[in-house]
């Protein structure tokens, strides 16, 4: 019983599956007790584990032979404040996890490790980092008239506004952005700024336009393909409020920013920014009520924007800013033409229009682009003989040929092998390619244009760090004349002599069973459009233009897409999901389950559908996922829907608490708002 040592009780969140806070004890005065937002370091089982402080308290329920002390509290960080412990708080409890499975993992790894040399280093680090100078920006361009008024609207908006941006690719809208921040950042002298980008692979383009345009402005940067150590540091120079800018890909929106004023999301349709394991979280979603919360504006940018963003644009709820014209003088949206396979039979996966406005550009000295969003060489080998075909024997999916690795590999478990050199099943020497991906385009390419410079860029062609980047800097360095890839060269890049794109084989999306497909086919069809004729007329004065081979030219998709009509396909779109109750009409929730056998999976997603009912909540029947069986593992689902978001989240709340005292080997998982069902 010494009176002289005080003791407080720090309530503590840890990384855990349990939805708890533990409570440990601290020796201190109470003049020096920890703040909420410190991190701690404490005993769990074995281990010792940092935790995020959440409550500091005088007494606790536990035992006071059961109680613990934590083992230090890392003073040298400063506290994450209480808008980002709220932030961390609602994705929690919107995504249904535990607190401390959606915080802990949103801060660097080097915060939570047992010691704290690394954070002590990025510390020092960052206190000499020097960003003062007196650069001035070159070559700020004026901006036309819509530009400058949607720069004007969004850098001059004050509290809570949410814009969408919609400007057709070319635009301007990385300009509009930039002179938005400018505004921002004049008016306010310690504000930050985050501007999220789907793909990391466009963050260098933006990060040398950032630092070109603000060169005495801090900038971090935060996505996946970071050190820890540089995380450690752009994360704290964010943290700390040092950094103004802070770029990056969807997990950057967990970032602390103390002083944040503006949030812009550029290409805020594009399905990366829905994180799809682990907490699965919408990045925009999130990105909006982070706005809300600190009541400042937000900008929704895209050529194609997201049903969801148009809907609330349409009812009000966002204000639409339009950019209807390309940005360059001169330069016009391209024109689109459909290509029909079925009267112009392609050969190595090109009609003979596609190869003669390839020549076109090849004799021009102008670039080219195909897309095909499928890598691999094949997506199948089978044998003629006996109708064998190389299935992965761990997956529902096919081994993909890769020829120039001479492997087959399944592209969703890690199942690689050398290719057969006859038929497993009947010994049958001549195994087949079937169908077509970007290596094999690739090589007919070459043989139809020896003296072309081809590059291919995809997930394969690019899995070194850096050869991404490599890659892209010679397309822009003029380096190459045909450029083939897949959904890599899509988006957002700037290629500013390329004048013709070709679109390979998009008409397997126009039967999907995902309802979203058609949106996803349009927006990805305007995006790849969107990278022809950037730079107003060429060299050689020919009209860029964009081909889509297909076998359905009547289809009304490629209709709008010829029209560049997004405004009356959304529409339509709009309407048809509202006539059929899907969303965003509707909230859905999806639980998923994983077992060695898909009768266990779908036993146990049968128990939980009938563990509680509602009448105005939807439980459907469970059945197996579309791929049904991925590495060994076979998975099932159960769809949740309701009308109205709050009732959903209130039923949600009460059949995971019934849910969770369910005894099961049964892997599950719920997803809030799910996008691949
Ligand atoms: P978006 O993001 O809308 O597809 P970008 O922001 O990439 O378009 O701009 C397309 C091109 O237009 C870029 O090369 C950019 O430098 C140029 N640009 C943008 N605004 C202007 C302007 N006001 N005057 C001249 N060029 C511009
Ligand atoms: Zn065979
Ligand atoms: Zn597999």
């Amino acid at each position: 019983m010494s009176g002289l040592l005080n003791h407080c009780i720090l309530q503590i969140v840890l990384d855990t599956p349990l939805h708890a806070v533990f409570d440990y004890r601290w020796p201190c005065a109470a003049a020096e007790r920890p703040q909420v937002g410190q991190l701690a370091l404490v005993p769990f089982g074995r281990r010792e584990v940092a935790g995020l402080i959440v409550g500091v308290a005088d007494s606790s329920d536990v035992p006071e032979d059961k109680l613990k002390d934590a083992l230090a509290v890392r003073s040298q960080l400063s506290p994450l404040s209480p808008q980002w412990l709220a932030l961390a708080g609602f994705a929690a409890d919107y995504y249904q996890r535990p607190l401390g499975e959606v915080a802990l993992p949103g801060l660097p790894k080097n915060t939570r490790l047992p010691t704290t040399v690394a954070l002590d280093r990025a510390l020092k680090k960052l206190a000499k980092l020097d960003t003062a100078h007196d650069g001035t920006p070159l070559n700020v361009p004026a901006l036309n008239p819509a530009q400058q008024q949607a720069a004007d609207a969004i850098g001059g908006a004050q509290g809570y506004l949410p814009t969408l941006l919609h400007g057709v690719t070319g635009s301007g809208k990385t300009e509009v952005y930039l002179q938005a921040c400018a505004q921002v950042l004049a008016r306010e002298p310690d504000g930050q700024i985050l501007i999220l980008v789907p793909e990391i692979n466009l963050t260098p383009q933006l990060e040398g336009n950032i630092r070109a345009r603000f060169p005495g402005v801090m900038l971090a940067t935060l996505h996946s393909s970071l050190s820890e150590g540089e995380r450690m540091l752009h994360w704290l120079a964010a943290h700390q409020g040092r950094a103004r800018i802070v770029l990056g890909t969807r997990l950057a929106i967990l970032a602390s920013l103390p002083a944040l004023k503006l949030i812009v999301i550029d290409e805020e349709h594009d399905p990366s920014y829905k994180q799809q394991e682990g907490l699965r979280y919408s990045a925009r979603d999130l990105a909006v009520w982070r706005a809300r919360q600190l009541d400042i504006p937000i900008v929704l940018g895209s050529a194609t924007p997201s049903l969801e963003s148009w809907q609330h644009a349409q009812s009000g709820r966002y204000r639409l800013l339009t950019l209807r014209e390309r940005a360059v003088q001169n330069a016009v949206l391209p024109r689109i033409s459909l290509l029909d396979m079925e009267r112009d039979k392609p050969q190595d996966g090109l009609t003979s229009a596609l190869v003669a406005a390839l020549r076109l550009r090849m004799e021009r000295g102008e670039q080219s682009l195909l897309f095909l969003n499928r890598r691999g060489y094949a997506p199948v080998i089978c044998c003629e003989a006996c109708g064998w075909i190389s299935n992965c024997h761990r997956c529902t999916a096919y081994m993909v040929l890769h020829r120039p690795e001479h492997r087959l590999r399944c592209h969703h478990c890690s199942l690689e092998m050398r290719i057969p050199r006859h038929c497993p099943d009947c010994g049958n020497v001549d195994l087949q390619p079937l169908g077509r991906g970007t290596q094999r385009v690739e090589e007919g390419l070459q043989q139809l244009f020896p003296d072309a410079r081809i590059l291919r860029i995809d997930a394969d062609s690019t899995r070194r760090k850096g050869s991404a980047q490599a890659a892209f800097d010679s397309v822009h360095r003029g380096e190459v004349d045909i450029l083939i890839g897949t959904q890599m060269v899509a988006k957002g890049h700037d290629f500013k002599n390329l004048t013709l794109v070709g679109i390979l084989n998009p008409d397997t999306a126009l039967f999907s069973q995902d309802y979203r497909a058609s949106e996803r086919l349009f927006a990805q069809l305007m995006q790849v459009a969107g990278r022809a004729g950037r730079a107003g007329q060429s060299a050689g004065g020919s009209v860029s233009e964009v081909l889509i081979q297909t076998r359905y030219p009547q289809h009304p998709l490629y209709g709008s897409v010829v029209r560049h009509d997004y405004d009356n396909f959304a529409t339509a779109l709009l309407e048809e999901r509202q006539q059929a109750a899907l969303p965003p009409f509707l909230y859905q929730a999806l639980l998923r389950a994983e077992a060695p056998e898909l009768a266990t999976a779908v036993e146990f997603l049968t128990q939980a559908r009938d563990l509680l009912a509602h009448p105005d909540v939807t439980l459907h029947d469970p059945i197996p996922m579309s791929m049904t069986r991925v590495h060994n593992v076979d998975r099932a689902q159960l769809l949740l829907e309701a009308a109205s978001r709050p009732l959903l989240q209130a039923f949600l709340k009460e059949w995971l608490h019934l849910l969770r005292t369910v005894k099961t080997r049964v892997k599950w998982s719920l997803e809030v708002d799910p996008v691949d069902i």
